[in-house]
């Protein structure tokens, strides 16, 4: 089996996270290779994989039940992520959207009391969770020019508004939603639960990308929700920003994950097609596409490995995180373009594989900052300029 781990990198890791990797893979696998491109063709998630999946324990790898992370967690999670993309990428960004944005948002800005009622179903995937933050208006602006608002009525609060593209809301049993306070400006955080009257999710049609992920278009009607399922220990937009912190080095993780799978399909094409009596490997173009490929894994893997550890450390600031997904979103998206190139037309076709990572790319592009807005952070901190607005 062909391994974009050239250098080795990967051996470095703990025993345990060594098995979480081989677990995943397994899964992939396993599970979700055989299904995948039929869920893709019908622009749906395998929810019937959900038992399956919660037989690894993945969640517990990397949050305590109080919230606080394990030692090791961003490496733990990006080989998680790692070995999810290089098959499926919108696998990796279910349990990312559901173990990383909406556990981190209860985990970071929840009571003690609400920590106890979700986080130990959130840890069995027995309560699957979304994160609503971006708008219809968008989503580079959303903290500046946040449109949902919420406001205080007796012992709750009534929402209004609408948020777009929200992964996984389709189905899950509660969404964190993100709304402005009508009275103080401040951004704060709820758990609007499945079902309360005025939440209404319609699932998002006609992506080209991440299609087995469903995302949903959330509207608030004047929705009522208690007090209790406010987000109680929130500090406006830092809470918010400091999940996203958190889930950044994830992002960059799925960059990898998605270049190392189409390099490996790539190398493994290149040994079996065969043109003018030979495999195509033997043509000196092909070697160059194929080292080309090698030479982006390798570094965006060193990038991303150590971006773990500085995270793992308390050492990562945004800029660090924002770094690393700029890079690896870019090669990763030059990395793809060059498997698919590789597959010559059929590589267009679903069942080669590498047209969905070659699609998928394009969200992991664009999605948790923009390629230009995580630059910009970048800029921000070594000039000492914002060039935001
Ligand atoms: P816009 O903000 O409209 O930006 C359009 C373009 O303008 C971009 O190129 C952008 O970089 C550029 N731009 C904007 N401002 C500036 C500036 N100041 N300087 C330079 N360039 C600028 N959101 C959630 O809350 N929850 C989710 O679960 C979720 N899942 C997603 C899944 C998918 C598949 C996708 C595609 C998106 C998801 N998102 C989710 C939303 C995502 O985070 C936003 O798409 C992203 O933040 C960009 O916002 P936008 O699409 O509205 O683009």
């Amino acid at each position: 089996e062909p391994d974009g781990d050239f250098y080795g990198q990967l051996d470095d890791l703990t025993p345990e996270q060594q098995e979480v990797r081989l677990a995943v893979r397994g899964f992939m696998q396993e599970h979700v290779a055989p299904i995948m491109n039929a869920y893709w063709s019908r622009d749906e998630f395998p929810r019937h994989l959900i038992p399956e999946l919660r037989k690894l324990n993945l969640p517990r790898r990397i949050w305590n039940e109080d919230g606080t992370r394990r030692p090791g967690a961003t490496m733990t999670e990006g080989m998680i992520t790692l070995e999810a993309c290089r098959v499926d990428v919108s696998t990796a960004v279910f349990f990312g959207v559901h173990a990383g944005l909406a556990f981190a948002s209860i985990a970071l800005g929840g009571s003690a009391e609400q920590k106890a009622e979700w986080l130990p179903k959130m840890l069995d995937l027995e309560a699957i969770g979304a994160f609503g933050l971006t708008e219809p208006e968008g989503g580079s602006q959303v903290s500046q020019g946040m449109r949902t608002t919420c406001r205080q009525d007796g012992d709750g609060w009534v929402l209004s508004g609408e948020k777009y593209w929200i992964g996984n809301s389709p189905f899950s049993d509660f969404t964190v939603v993100w709304a402005r306070d009508e009275d103080t400006q401040e951004v704060r955080g709820f758990i609007v639960r499945a079902g309360t009257p005025g939440y209404h999710v319609r699932k998002i049609e006609g992506k080209v990308a991440l299609r087995i992920v469903e995302n949903g278009h959330i509207t608030l009607t004047e929705c009522r929700v208690p007090d209790s399922d406010r987000l109680q220990e929130t500090r406006g937009w830092r809470t918010t920003a400091e999940v996203l912190r958190l889930t950044r080095a994830g992002v960059a993780w799925q960059g990898v994950g998605c270049a190392f799978g189409a390099y490996e399909l790539a190398l493994g094409y290149a040994q079996r097609r065969e043109q003018f009596g030979k495999p195509i490997g033997n043509f000196q173009l092909i070697q160059n596409h194929l080292v080309h490929m090698l030479g982006n894994v390798t570094s965006m893997l060193s990038l991303v490995l150590r971006l773990s550890r500085m995270a793992d450390a308390g050492q990562m600031r945004d800029e660090h995180a924002s770094l690393a997904k700029v890079v690896t979103a870019a090669r990763c998206r030059e990395t793809v373009a060059l498997a698919r190139e590789t597959f010559g037309g059929n590589g267009i076709l679903l069942d080669n594989g590498v047209i969905k990572h070659f699609a998928d790319t394009e969200a992991i592009y664009s999605y948790e900052g923009t390629n230009e807005i995580n630059t910009l952070v970048v800029g921000r901190a070594i000039t000492g300029f914002s060039a935001f607005v």
